[in-house]
């Protein structure tokens, strides 16, 4: 047998495990400390009501004969494909039930995808952003080509004239910069994009921190994305369900033939979310489950009001916050590990070194409102003596 070689090129996950080596080393040595962590990525508010109470009685179909489902429809059951498109009407966007599809996450979703394009395309992805869309491509062996996102284009790079790509990555909230683009700059991308025979991968997993009316969550709120776009959407950030493990995409019919070919794709080799877990996703989409989850994400927001406004008294320039649940901040004259270090050692605050997101990343610093407020006021109120 041969493995594949490209898992020879791939860089070792060294981001998290050396924080939690250097955090770990800390409280050793200092173990009358009380750390608190600003870098979490994972959210910390149990599931809501809606979710929880539509998971228990799924449970409870699943054990009577009656009421028993086996496995469930390629795309999803109707019941949430047809909630989800509801859910985009709701934002003024139309799109069609055939052109959703239930899956077990973005995550999940942005990796296979590769699946349906050739690895001989050239893919272009924005540094620093979540490390999976890189780290998919080495797999693949496709042509890598990066897209600075840096201070001076506000985290948000355009297209100019000489770039080529066929596979573009956009993320809007970005991780981990928390930027966010506005219609104009999408319109960009989609005219750039559109009638070049290449497509944009539009990752929307933290559309719901979305504060700002004039900031779109959808690419499809940009007129011709959908002959250009494909689009990720997770519950994870938005409901809780990192765990759980539900989101969606939407492929647009009117994009080639990628619909037919992601369904051909995932009827191979996906057998689709459990029936549980899409009766908890569709309660998340009613009245009362956004209710509970807009609540849940008002607190995070207020975590990621406080960390912005500390920043911007300490005269921190940062992005982010606004509108998504990362503030990236520039570390005051400092590289991002040093930053770090100063950070752990002084005020006993964990956060995530920007230079491991990527080369752009350096001399920047990922802080996330996912803590609770008590600690997050804490840390904020220790940053403000060590930096003031
Ligand atoms: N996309 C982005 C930009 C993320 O930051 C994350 C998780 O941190 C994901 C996708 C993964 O989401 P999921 O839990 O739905 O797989």
């Amino acid at each position: 047998m041969k493995i594949n070689k490209n898992y020879a090129k791939m860089k070792d996950g060294y981001l998290f495990a050396e924080v939690a080596k250097r955090t770990a080393e800390y409280q050793k040595a200092n173990p009358d400390k009380k750390i608190i962590r600003l870098g979490i990525g994972d959210v910390t508010i149990p599931l809501c009501k809606a979710a929880v109470e539509a998971g228990v009685s799924a449970v409870r179909e699943q054990g009577e004969a009656d009421t028993f489902r086996g496995y469930g429809p390629y795309r999803g059951y109707e019941f949430l494909t047809n909630a989800v498109v509801d859910y985009y009407k709701k934002r003024g966007v139309t799109i069609d039930e055939s052109e959703v599809f239930v899956s077990e996450g973005a995550k999940n979703d942005v990796a296979n995808i590769l699946d349906i394009f050739d690895a001989g395309n050239t893919a272009l992805i924005p540094d620093p952003v979540y490390p999976v869309y890189y780290d998919t491509n080495v797999m693949n062996g496709a042509k890598i080509k990066l897209i600075d996102a840096n201070k001076s284009n506000g985290f948000l790079p355009l297209p100019h004239k000489k770039l080529k790509a066929d596979i573009i990555y956009l993320c809007s909230p970005n991780n981990p910069t928390g930027a966010v683009y506005n219609k104009e700059q999408l319109k960009a991308w989609v005219d750039f994009v559109r009638g070049a025979g290449a497509v944009i991968l539009f990752d929307a997993a933290y559309e719901f921190y979305v504060r700002d009316p004039s900031l779109p969550r959808s690419i499809y709120e940009v007129d011709g994305a959908k002959e250009c776009a494909i689009e990720f959407c997770s519950l994870s950030k938005t409901a809780g369900f990192t765990g759980v493990r539900c989101g969606y995409t939407v492929v647009p019919r009117s994009l080639y033939n990628l619909n037919a070919l992601w369904l051909r794709r995932q009827s191979t080799k996906f057998n689709g979310a459990s029936y549980i877990v899409q009766r908890m996703a569709a309660a998340v989409f009613g009245p009362e489950g956004q209710k509970q989850i807009a609540d849940n994400i008002g607190v995070y927001m207020k975590n990621a009001a406080l960390i912005s406004e500390t920043l911007s008294d300490l005269g921190i320039f940062h992005t982010g916050g606004a509108n998504s649940p990362y503030i990236w901040l520039e570390c005051p004259g400092q590289k991002s590990w040093d930053f770090f270090d100063l950070l752990l050692s002084r005020a006993n605050v964990v956060g995530t070194p920007g230079a491991g997101f990527g080369k752009c990343g350096e001399g920047f610093f990922r802080l996330t409102a996912f803590n609770n407020f008590a600690e997050t006021k804490q840390a904020t109120e220790r940053i403000k003596a060590v930096l003031g």
